[in-house]
């Protein structure tokens, strides 16, 4: 009732959820209430939790913040989603996010931007909370739900969770199922929680993590007890500091910051090496040639027939046309034809291929410096600290949106596990956070070197 009451009360001005059910959520806690009395209570009984709105829920409206899935309400749930119920979670909604996850600064959704719930010292001006899991960490930092699941295709678990001083982390892929979360590009998409802390975030993630069946890249190995990787020493750990990380032009209190990320790590018994990723700078441009070719497939199932919005025309041709255009958005539609772009005959070659060879040398770097003995990686979470909601440089031009995931999407092409971890505030007193990569399927370093950070 309280968190419900939260919602009700700032709602209106944050936008984080789109849908509030509060009836299922009366239910759900009701049925908590009686497995307690019984003595079986579950290991996230009764914790009121905000649901991404990729995440398809049985019975309730998941439209992926986008208007193509207007009234499609699934009849089965994400494996993710269910792994929670089953550990007696309650439901309280379905949270906003940038249409279909595709955006930065979660102003592409259908449904508004959402406010992010931080300001700037003296400040009116209205934040982004970075996305496109938004919504997830607006109403986590805002106590609109105590825990909150999001995805990540290329920062958007990590780059909301620094913009909004919470804790987001993308596990390596394969560690939750993908089954029943609405793909945006199936080989980089992974599900992970946002949460007010280290220990939530470890303790969510061990609920949502699963082999399922119903995916073949969920991977077969037991998950550990996250939880009790929190607050483990740290010392004679090998924390790789990356040098390609220093790009030009980040802000020198982000440096400043990641300095002192540094030195609690060597306090805390740690050794600090430096490392090279050389190819670094070629993840980003890898990255929009990947995530749009997958996507363009993805999104072609919207057709005006299976799902949702259904707008006539002369002939089923002309039906998908009008559908497809007066369903998507903006940047959607940039995606679908960037992506058809480089997967048609004559550019397959020259972009798709050479992005998936430029993948490699990527997840190869990587596994150099872990051959070297290397634990985790330190670097910072996002080039900046959360900018203002229509800001016109970015409106004007997306690549300089997409310079937002700079320091993320290394780790989705390669796979790893990623966390992002609030470490500091902005002279203007917002948030600033840190990313701790790690190793394939070690998501407990990260925990135990993230709790010496926050
Ligand atoms: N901002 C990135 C994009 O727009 C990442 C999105 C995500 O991780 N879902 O593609």
């Amino acid at each position: 009732e309280a968190y419900l009451g939260a919602i009700e009360q700032a709602n209106g001005q944050l936008n984080a959820y789109i849908t509030v059910t509060a009836d299922k959520a009366r239910a759900m806690a009701a049925a908590s209430d009686a497995r307690i009395a019984k003595g079986e209570a579950g290991a996230l009984e009764g914790i009121p939790l905000g649901i991404k709105d990729l995440f398809a829920t049985e019975g309730v409206h998941t439209q992926a913040a986008s208007h193509i899935l207007d009234g499609f309400e699934p009849m089965y749930e994400s494996t993710v989603t269910a792994n929670l119920w089953a550990d007696g979670a309650v439901m309280l909604g379905k949270l906003n996010m940038d249409e279909f996850a595709m955006g930065s600064s979660n102003e592409t959704s259908y449904y508004g931007p959402v406010i992010n719930p931080w300001r700037r010292k003296g400040s009116n001006l209205d934040l982004v909370p970075g996305g496109s899991s938004g919504g997830s960490a607006a109403a986590v930092a805002a106590h609109l739900c105590a825990g909150a699941t999001a995805t990540d295709t290329g920062g958007s678990i990590r780059q909301p969770a620094a913009f909004t001083g919470t804790v987001g982390i993308k596990p390596t892929y394969g560690r939750c199922s993908r089954w029943g979360t609405v793909a945006f590009a199936s080989s980089l998409d992974q599900a992970g929680p946002i949460a007010r802390d280290v220990r939530d975030a470890a303790i969510l993630l061990k609920s949502m993590a699963s082999v399922d069946d119903k995916d073949t890249t969920s991977v077969d190995r037991p998950v550990p007890d996250y939880e009790a990787a929190v607050g483990r020493s740290v010392k004679g750990l090998k924390i790789g500091i990356p040098r390609e990380y220093r790009v030009d032009g980040m802000p020198e209190e982000l440096d400043a910051v990641w300095q002192k990320g540094v030195e609690w790590l060597r306090e805390a018994g740690a050794e600090i090496v430096d490392v090279s990723l050389p190819h670094t700078k070629y993840a980003l441009p890898a990255y929009y040639i990947v995530a749009p070719a997958e996507a363009s497939s993805n999104l072609a199932r919207y057709d005006g027939v299976r799902y949702g919005l259904r707008e006539n025309g002369r002939d089923i041709t002309d039906m998908y046309e009008n559908t497809r255009a007066a369903g998507f958005g903006r940047e959607v539609k940039r995606r679908i034809m960037i992506g058809t772009y480089v997967l048609s005959a004559g550019y397959y070659d020259a972009y798709y291929i050479q992005a998936q060879k430029v993948r490699t040398l990527i997840k190869r770097d990587f596994e150099m410096v872990y051959a070297d003995g290397i634990d985790a990686l330190l670097t910072p979470a996002t080039p900046s600290a959360a900018f203002g909601i229509g800001d016109e440089d970015m409106a004007a031009d997306p690549v300089k949106m997409y310079l937002n995931d700079i320091f993320t999407v290394t780790v989705n092409m390669a796979g790893l596990p990623g966390i992002a971890v609030p470490a500091g505030l902005t002279g203007e007193g917002t948030p600033l956070g840190l990313q701790l990569i790690g190793r394939p399927f070690d998501e407990e370093t990260l925990f135990a070197t993230a709790s010496v950070i926050e």
